[in-house]
């Protein structure tokens, strides 16, 4: 009975720091009413009370190439599916970032900075003006205030508004550019509603270059209109090809469909030589997409447009419609269109595993390596492969995208898994010649190598390490741990389970937790929530000839698990693999140790992996 009553206390005791039951993770205390409200559970599903709100965008947008000016004009229905009362509303405009007075985390080319920034010539609410003193411009965020007016549960508001802008053309430019004066990656380009959720309310992190994006899931139905001999690729899929191009052109796209082939839409000389678009002084595109978080598009009126399709749902025979848009100069891009076919068959079959669940993908000769739904801006890597960049791009199709994920807060849930996709789909598309495995060794265990835990928008310069190392190698090690099968089964669940919706951490932790039926808080903890570094070192080895015993220890110096993985080389040239997984060292082992063939002698012993971090590799060999 005293056990009982100490057991009690003990209990007591744990539950009064902030964790879910059976977990040792610490749980952040400002997101336990999510928790009790219902809507996030400790198994990671989504509570039963779950909500997220949505919104239908109808947009007509010009394109004005000469003064790279953008006029837009949109209806947005916002539905508010929470169970609160908006006393105040946010619209998003990124562009904003080049308004005077904005903050930014980088310099931009000083003519691109405009006293203006988005210009708001119309705003409505429900079919009244928003007066100007309800307004607030602060960095790239329009708040509404509502206090008199708030959005009450289950309403649906309509908003209209209008806008222009300029785009940035300066050197400067991230993530978008004016490529060239006829050439444009248009995206942040619209006044977007800011995400409310059920953890932080609504999302009020800035846009100030550094840290990427968090949308809602979305319709948009979207015309843009250019001069006559421009065209446009954008998010969604386009409605209206007959409308514009003349039908040889409708029958080659037509045909790339469900062609396996790369072909070529049109090409630059067919641009120069004429007769591809209908005799119009403009053309007017339009793309319908659903369920996406975003839209980009861009536009140029002399790149070459290659395309091919993939089936990526065996079950349903569904394919992917891809294309690659280039500017002539670009040679590595020729090849784009064939990796990013190969690239989405593989996400879909291997890695992650699941069907790519986009129509299109299309992925652009811009300036950078950026990626948006359905759409990337890839700057030309030649001479060297277009491959890693592209596939790493295509793979945030996952994360961020059909996995809603919060990247200005939680980054390492899609740069990491990004970062992770491209190492291994490189790899196995380049028979192992090309990827790299990000350097994680070399920052890990420094003061800026901050625990995952600590959101991305607190950080600057850790901020790298934190989105795309250390969680990369976290990833590779649990898949180590894990092995294949349970890993991949893992990973389908929680995109099952989370697809269109918004996850945290915990729901990522707490989902792989159950379903690969471990706790694997061993690994989460050191990883995700500590100071921690890797290193695991090679004891001098005996080498000893002839047939005595051959001991190898390997000793843990570092206190982040992971696998231990040694290659000894014999003088006969043979080869002998010994592998410990991580698990090995999660209750407190110090030291592991293997014996080599006692009838052969060691040549070498070679400590660690390509997708093992260690912090000292020099003593990883003898
Ligand atoms: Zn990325």
């Amino acid at each position: 009975m005293r056990f009982l009553f100490l057991f009690l206390l003990l209990s007591v005791g744990l539950r009064s720091f902030a964790q879910a039951p059976g977990s040792a993770l610490f749980r952040h205390r400002n997101l336990e009413k999510a928790y009790e409200k219902g809507s996030r559970s400790n198994d990671g599903t989504p509570g039963p009370k779950y909500w997220q709100n949505r919104s239908i965008y109808n947009i007509e947008a010009r394109l004005e190439p000469k003064s790279r000016r953008l006029h837009g004009v949109a209806t947005i229905k916002y539905k508010n599916n929470s169970p609160d009362t908006l006393k105040n509303f946010i619209f998003k405009l990124a562009h904003d970032r080049y308004r005077k007075g904005s903050l930014r985390d980088f310099d931009v080319t000083p003519s691109d900075v405009t006293d203006d920034g988005v210009l708001i010539t119309e705003l409505k609410m429900n079919g009244t003006e928003v007066d100007l003193a309800k307004r607030r411009r602060g960095n790239t965020q329009l708040r509404l205030d509502l206090r008199t007016n708030p959005i009450v549960p289950g309403a649906e508001t309509t908003f209209n508004v209008s806008w222009a802008y300029t785009l940035p053309a300066g050197e400067d430019a991230a993530r978008e550019c004016v490529c060239d004066s006829t050439t444009f990656f248009i995206p942040y380009w619209y006044p977007e509603v800011a995400v409310y959720d059920d953890v932080h309310g609504w999302a009020q992190t800035p846009y100030s270059g550094q840290q990427e994006f968090y949308h809602d899931f979305s319709d948009y139905d979207v015309t843009i209109t250019v001069p006559r001999g421009f065209h446009v690729w954008a998010t969604g899929e386009w409605q209206n090809p007959e409308e514009i191009m003349e039908p040889i052109y409708v029958e080659r796209w037509k045909r790339a469909h469900t062609s396996d082939e790369v072909s070529s839409i049109f090409s630059l000389k067919e641009l120069q030589r004429g007769g591809i678009y209908k005799a119009q002084a403009q053309h007017r595109y339009r793309f319908k997409a659903t369920d996406v978080p975003d839209f980009a598009f861009a536009s140029t009126n002399h790149y070459n447009w290659d395309a091919v399709s993939v089936q990526v749902d065996d079950q349903t025979k569904r394919r992917t419609f891809i294309s690659a848009v280039y500017d002539t100069a670009s040679t590595d891009y020729r090849e784009v269109a064939r990796i990013a076919a190969d690239g989405i068959r593989l996400m879909s079959t291997w890695q992650p595993g699941y069907p790519f669940p986009y129509p299109v993908m299309t992925v652009f000769n811009g300036n950078d390596g950026m990626e948006y739904p359905m759409m990337c801006n890839d700057v030309s890597t030649k001479p060297n492969s277009a491959m890693g960049l592209t596939v790493h791009e295509i793979s945030h199709t996952y994360f961020p995208f059909m996995m809603g994920i919060n990247e200005q807060e939680y980054a390492w849930m899609d740069e990491g898994w990004a970062a992770f996709f491209d190492y291994l789909l490189t790899d196995s598309l380049s028979n192992h010649k090309l990827g790299g495995v990000r350097n994680f060794s070399a920052i890990a265990g420094s003061d800026v190598d901050v625990p995952l835990m600590v959101r991305s928008s607190n950080l600057s310069s850790a901020y790298r390490n934190s989105s795309y190392q250390r969680p990369s190698q976290a990833y590779f090690t649990l898949l180590d741990e894990l092995g294949y099968e349970t890993f991949n089964k893992c990973m389908k669940t929680y995109m099952d389970t989370w697809k269109g919706k918004h996850p945290i951490p915990y729901d990522f932790f707490y989902t792989w937790n159950r379903v690969s039926g471990q706790n694997l808080d061993w690994f989460w903890k050191p990883w995700f929530f500590e100071w921690s570094y890797p290193d695991l070192k090679l004891e001098p080895v005996a080498a000893k000839s002839g047939k005595k015993a051959q001991e190898i220890r390997v000793t843990r110096v570092g206190n982040l698990p992971v696998p231990v993985h040694v290659e000894v080389t014999y003088t006969d040239g043979s080869k002998q693999i010994f592998h410990e997984r991580p698990s090995f060292w999660k209750n407190g082992a110090t030291e592991c140790r293997f014996t080599a063939d006692k009838n052969k002698t060691i040549k070498s012993v070679k400590l660690g992996k390509t997708t093992i971090p260690d912090v000292t590799p020099k003593n990883n060999e003898f």
